[in-house]
């Protein structure tokens, strides 16, 4: 028998979501993956409910929910992102081209875009 606890977890929503697939590469645990046109969560215990996806979802199809699931399985999370390591390529700034090897990046809204900025640049889009 599986045990569930109640926890946080990423929710999307079908009727909004387009299969952009934005959401794929934040998820560093690889639990969202593209099926039949639309994000899935295909394994809970990959998801640890922290959000990084939603802020790149153009749609507002991504939240978080409180609910009872299986337990994050932190070690088969810790193995799939050490896989995913091996072949990554950086996302990168879309005002200077930095990419996230040499700044940390942020998700961002823009001109109807979902993209990534720099923390350099950042204070540049808030301040002008
Ligand atoms: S980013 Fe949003 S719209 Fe795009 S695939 Fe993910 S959930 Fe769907």
């Amino acid at each position: 028998m599986t045990t569930t606890i109640t926890r946080q977890i990423v929710h999307i929503d079908e009727a909004l979501c387009t299969g952009c697939g934005l959401c794929v590469s934040p998820c560093a645990e690889g639990a969202i993956v593209i099926e039949n046109g639309k994000a899935k969560v295909v394994r809970e215990e990959l998801c640890d409910g922290a959000g990084f996806c939603l802020g790149v979802c153009p749609t507002g199809a991504l939240t978080i929910k409180t609910r009872e699931t299986v337990p994050f399985d932190h070690e088969a999370a810790e193995e799939i992102v050490a896989e995913k390591l091996k072949t990554y390529i950086p996302q990168a700034c879309y005002v200077c081209g930095t990419d996230e090897d040499h700044a940390p990046l942020l998700p961002v809204r823009t001109q109807g875009n979902s993209t990534w900025v720099c923390t350099r640049c950042l204070p540049s889009l808030i301040h002008g």
